[in-house]
């Protein structure tokens, strides 16, 4: 069978990469999200989640033997080292994950949506093409402010870790802009579904 053309959808924190990604659905491509995968690989029992707490101690452990995020941000939040060396843990594991996720598919093109891809620095192997979703920076903060309950400054304190709109535009293969109503959103997802089938077809 085919490989599936594979579309890595990005943005910033409440630029609508969620509300793309069902746009999407709707037409029946099926969408893989890396956040997901991410929590997937460290459930309890998994080997991903035994590696953690090998290396980080039995504290980034819950009662119930979950993973403690807040602990385990909390050791590496400043501290480079540590956070590469459970990222070297976590992301083989989710790429494999994702590599079998991908086989599963029967669909010419899916998305593989990652929030933090820009961030990441060097370019994703998994992805072949780069859609950015994207809208201005202070639509982006009304719309988190009221689904997240966040005032200004807390919405722009995470905006300043992510990479900047510009940054993430400079690596778009293709754009969504999402700054009006979803009528348009949806207009703009059927064109790209129509250029993401003929380049899937032609590959
Ligand atoms: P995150 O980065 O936090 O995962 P996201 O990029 O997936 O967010 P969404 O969850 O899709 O963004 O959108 C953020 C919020 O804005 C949601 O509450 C969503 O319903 C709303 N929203 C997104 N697009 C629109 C739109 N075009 N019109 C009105 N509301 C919208």
């Amino acid at each position: 069978m085919k490989k599936p053309l594979v579309i890595g959808v990005t943005g910033g924190i409440g630029s609508g990469k969620s509300t793309v990604c069902n746009a999407f659905v709707s037409l029946g491509i099926p969408v893989i999200d890396t956040d997901q995968v991410a929590r997937d690989v460290v459930v309890p029992g998994s080997a991903g989640l035994a590696a953690v707490a090998t290396a980080f101690g039995a504290d980034v452990l819950s009662a119930e033997g979950t993973l403690d995020r807040v602990a385990l941000r909390r050791i590496v939040f400043s501290d480079p080292q540590r956070r590469r060396e459970l990222e070297s843990i976590l992301h083989p594991r989710i790429r494999a994950r994702v590599a079998e996720l991908l086989q599963e598919i029967t669909a010419p093109y899916c998305l593989l949506g990652i929030p933090l891809l820009v961030e990441g620095g060097k370019k994703n192997q998994q992805v072949e093409r780069v859609l950015v979703v994207d809208c201005p920076e202070e639509i982006q903060i009304a719309r988190v402010m009221a689904r997240d309950k966040l005032t200004e400054q807390e919405v722009a304190a995470i905006m300043q870790t992510q990479a900047t709109r510009e940054e993430r535009l400079s690596v778009a293969d293709d754009v969504v802009t999402n700054s009006s109503d979803l009528a348009i959103v949806q207009h703009q997802v059927n064109a790209l579904h129509a250029r993401y089938l003929a380049l899937a077809e032609h590959r």
